[in-house]
């Protein structure tokens, strides 16, 4: 299905361009133009007062101009005025992907008052920022950011989108992908350059994270993914570095975002902040019950340290899913891992394997754990952990 407009009966009312709720119709010489954003709901054709939007069946066809699809982008997550680390990470990646390609590297971002990120985002490695600022994106909303972004895709046309698989991300990066009806792989944790075709190279878990695969887009632009926090290392920061800013005008208005942000309550428990965390504690079953997680917090505390949480702990209760670690919970970089009674189960270490240093406390000296840890302690975990976190605390008394 599609909709087109029939620019002989055209009057340029411009009725359509204010009705549609994705600000995917523009006029252009007194004459409606739709663009990519449209996602054929149909709303502009029953306002035309002429008859000249319809919607019409079409034949699946690949015609797109691949050549004219340039640049890697990083779509910039912030938080709290911030950006996040993983949009960091990506421009690591980001640059290595466009020095290989031969091109270059931007920064989307959209928010209010954010224009001074713009220095972050160059220092870690981007050639450009496209700033996109007005009140309807001071805070994250889907219809907004999909909205601006899918039109920023259309315009530029870059032939890379990455996205951080965060929660934002994996709400905002398939719906861009779906307007502007290309393909996205989501929550990779490898990225490359397949050196036959000079696509990029997707990598993410399969079947339950028993293999790894690759995937390749090669008959959209552009080519998008979400990939997962703490994968890539940061980049270090060069702040003698610097580049354009191309400021755009949003496309946005107030009336265009169907959710309204009442306010905004913090459910910050112990594993708040896990993917940008430092050191992490985590419990697995080994704990026997959920009262024994205390000696897992009690350790994060003297440590400052965030908890986490095998699934086998989150599917019996005793801690909710947003501490989870591993490939349906969260990715996670620390300088330490702390693994207190759990196995290491590949779908676990595919979520933490990437961590500084791993120390794993568990009973079984054969449990799959120890072949990832830097320090194994064989033992009780519920007589261990007493013992570290008593010791760390003399230690820091010191
Ligand atoms: P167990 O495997 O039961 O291990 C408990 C460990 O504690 C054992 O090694 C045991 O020797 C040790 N132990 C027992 N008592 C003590 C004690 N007193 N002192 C010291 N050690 C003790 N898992 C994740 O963690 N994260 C995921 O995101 C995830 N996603 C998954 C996705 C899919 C599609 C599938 C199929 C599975 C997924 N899993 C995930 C589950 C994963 O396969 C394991 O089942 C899970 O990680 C096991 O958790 P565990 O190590 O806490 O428990
Ligand atoms: Fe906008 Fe919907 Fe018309 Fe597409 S069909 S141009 S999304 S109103
Ligand atoms: Fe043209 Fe119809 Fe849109 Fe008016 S409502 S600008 S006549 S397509």
């Amino acid at each position: 299905m599609a909709v087109i407009i029939d620019e002989e009966k055209c009057i340029g009312c411009g009725i359509c361009e204010t009705t549609c709720p994705f600000g995917a119709i523009s006029l252009k010489n007194s004459k409606a133009v739709i663009g990519l954003a449209c996602t054929q709901c149909g709303a502009c054709v029953d306002v035309c007062p002429v008859g000249a939007i319809s919607r019409v069946e079409v034949a699946q066809e690949v015609t797109m101009d691949k050549t004219q699809y340039k640049n890697v982008w990083v779509y910039i997550e912030t938080v709290e005025g911030k950006i996040k680390n993983v949009s960091l990470e990506l421009l690591g990646e980001g640059r290595k992907l466009a020095d290989k390609m031969g091109q270059h590297l931007a920064g989307v971002l959209l928010g209010k008052n954010v224009e001074s990120l713009s220095k972050d985002i160059f220092a870690a490695g981007a050639d450009e920022v496209y700033l996109v600022e007005a009140d309807e994106l001071a805070h994250y909303n889907t219809d907004g950011y999909t909205t601006v972004v899918a039109n920023l895709i259309q315009e530029y046309k870059p032939s890379v989108v990455l996205v951080g698989a965060t929660n934002d991300g994996r709400d905002l990066g398939p719906r861009i992908a779906s307007r502007i009806a290309t393909g996205l792989t989501a929550d990779c944790t490898g990225l490359a350059i397949d050196d036959e075709t000079g696509l990029v190279a997707w990598t993410r878990p399969a079947f339950g994270g028993n293999i790894m695969a690759t995937i390749l887009c090669p008959e959209h632009r552009p080519q998008m993914g979400t990939v997962r926090p703490s994968v890539f290392k940061k980049p270090l920061l060069d702040y003698d570095r610097c580049g354009k800013i191309i400021r755009v005008k949003s496309t946005v208005k107030p009336e265009d975002i169907r959710t309204k942000l009442t306010d905004v309550v913090k459910v910050c428990t112990t594993c708040c902040n896990l993917e940008e965390a430092e050191i992490i504690v985590s419990g697995g079953r080994g704990l026997g019950k959920p009262e024994n997680f205390k000696l897992v917090e009690d350790l994060a505390e003297v440590l400052g340290a965030t908890v986490g949480a095998s699934r086998a702990a989150v599917d019996a209760g005793w801690k909710p899913h947003m501490c989870q670690v591993g490939q349906t919970g969260k990715t996670v970089g620390p300088k330490i891992y702390i693994a207190c009674g759990i196995s290491g189960a590949v779908q676990h270490l595919v979520g933490m394997s990437s961590s500084d240093i791993i120390i794993a406390i568990n009973r079984d000296k054969d449990a799959p754990i120890f072949q990832v840890a830097n320090y194994g302690i064989v033992g009780d975990v519920l007589e261990v952990l007493p013992i570290m976190t008593e010791e760390f605390k003399k230690r820091k008394a010191c």
